[in-house]
């Protein structure tokens, strides 16, 4: 896998500590990529992993410190490192949390939470850097939705809510920016190995490897290298496209 335009391209990628986004990150490190992160708080683990991307390939790399949820602190920390270090032409929405519980038991407030990080956070972020894409070259934006935004799950009722409002959000921005020649797409993971799958119970587990034809849980590495081929120009005549990534759950 080799994309020569994504060489110095500058990406930001949100929820880059760990999961789906680390993996991205360094998929982008090793196309020598200019790859930037957000980070909540430890400093210190932000400086390792901007190490790591170095030692990887990255032509350069940014570490910005916001909460996708604040959105005064998102905006000002990347106006900021935008006028030092020049626009940004790949974003990918990345960040998200998941919160299982029966549509019984959903309280107002952790609809509230679940909307705000998954997709709130992500329409005021790419609508905040919607400016500076007019300006920029070979924009691409990536949503991370889910297969659980295309066909709802039990206990799902909000994440799978906040993934669909992703994929509308997606079409919607792609056909608005696609006479800029921005282009938007979003990707859905069917069942991927990370914190946020290593919590479920082992019935569900076992649940979803049964429901799965290819026979095994997806890896990080997998979405990684869909999302660089949608970041990258190999991807130019595509967008406002849902592409799932889910080893034939969603058939
Ligand atoms: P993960 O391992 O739980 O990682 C989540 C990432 O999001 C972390 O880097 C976390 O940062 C960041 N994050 C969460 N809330 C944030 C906030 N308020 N502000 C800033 N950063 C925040 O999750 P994952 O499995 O890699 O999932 C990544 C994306 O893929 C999510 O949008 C998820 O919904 C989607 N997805 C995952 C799967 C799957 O099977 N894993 C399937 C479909 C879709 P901290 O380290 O600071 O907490």
């Amino acid at each position: 896998m080799n994309y020569p335009d994504l060489e110095n391209k500058t990406v930001l990628v949100t929820g880059a500590s760990r999961g789906i986004g680390r993996a991205i990150a360094e998929a982008l490190a090793k196309q020598k990529a200019h790859v930037v992160f957000n980070y909540r708080g430890d400093e210190s683990k932000a400086n390792e992993l901007a190490e790591h991307l170095k030692s990887l390939g990255a032509s350069k790399v940014g570490a910005i410190q916001f909460d996708v949820t604040d959105f005064d602190m998102m905006k000002t920390n990347i106006d900021a490192y935008v006028k030092e270090n020049g626009p940004i032409s790949g974003l990918v929405n990345n960040a998200g949390i998941s919160k299982d519980q029966l549509v019984l038991r959903v309280k107002p407030e952790d609809i509230d939470s679940i909307l705000n990080v998954n997709l709130k956070a992500a329409m005021v972020l790419t609508n905040h850097l919607s400016r500076q894409f007019l300006k920029a070259k070979d924009v691409s934006v990536v949503n991370m939705s889910s297969v659980v935004g295309l066909m709802g799950n039990i206990s799902q009722s909000v994440y799978a809510a906040s993934k669909a409002g992703m994929i509308g959000f997606t079409k919607s921005f792609a056909k608005e920016l696609a006479s800029r020649k921005v282009r938007c797409n979003a990707v859905c993971p069917g069942f991927i190995a990370t914190e946020m799958t290593e919590n479920l119970e082992e019935k569900a587990k076992d649940h979803y490897l049964q429901a799965i034809p290819l026979g095994s849980y997806g890896e990080t590495e997998d979405v990684a290298a869909l999302t660089l081929f949608l970041l990258s120009n190999s991807s130019k005549y595509i967008t406002g496209e849902v592409i799932k990534v889910d080893g034939g759950l969603y058939i």
